[in-house]
């Protein structure tokens, strides 16, 4: 597995400032979907809409930031274990990084043995935001624009360069 991409936690789900603060797995996965990013499914020949397919890019690692400001869930309202936001708070930097983020490459230095919280999969998100696995490339890709826009901005070079991933990956 490539050490490059990062994949890590994905509490990436904006939270827009008039939601209260969700409680248990149901009021997660609504977390979860709120203020979705505007960017869509991309069209294929014809203007038909397919099905996003995530993948993480090199060189982001936007999710390793782990303090993510009012706009997000917190990870008491992500997780129903308090040993997970326990692990989650004991991860968060002085600068509000993952203690395991490197920042020069931008890698995770513990990849392997990450916490299963970092783990971008459709069972990790089903089990944590209550999403559908048919859904999980498209809540993937939101939250990852979210993340992305969210520590470098909508008009960076990282979203382009996520961006520009989907589409190859999901015209392939
Ligand atoms: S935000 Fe998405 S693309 Fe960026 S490092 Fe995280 S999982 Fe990968
Ligand atoms: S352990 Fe830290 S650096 Fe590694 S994927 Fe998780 S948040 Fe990112």
């Amino acid at each position: 597995m490539s050490h490059a991409a990062v994949t890590p936690p994905y509490f990436a789900t904006v939270r827009s400032a008039g939601d209260r603060p969700a409680q248990g797995k149901n009021a997660k996965a609504k977390t979860a979907r709120t203020r979705r990013s505007s960017g869509g499914a991309p069209r294929g020949f014809g203007g038909e809409r397919k099905e996003p397919r995530w993948q993480c890019v090199q060189g982001c690692g936007a999710c390793c930031k782990l303090e993510k400001g009012t706009a997000f869930p917190t990870p008491e309202e992500i997780f129903q274990d308090p040993s997970d936001v326990q692990l989650y708070r004991s991860l968060i930097g002085p600068d509000g990084w993952c203690i395991h983020y490197d920042k020069t490459s931008r890698t995770c230095s513990i990849y392997s043995d990450r916490p299963y919280f970092c783990r971008v999969e459709p069972e990790i998100f089903q089990r944590l935001y209550g999403i559908d696995k048919k859904r999980f490339n498209k809540e993937a890709c939101s939250c990852c624009r979210d993340m992305i826009k969210s520590v470098y901005g909508s008009r960076s070079e990282e979203l382009e360069s996520f961006d520009r991933a989907i589409k190859s990956a999901s015209s392939s």
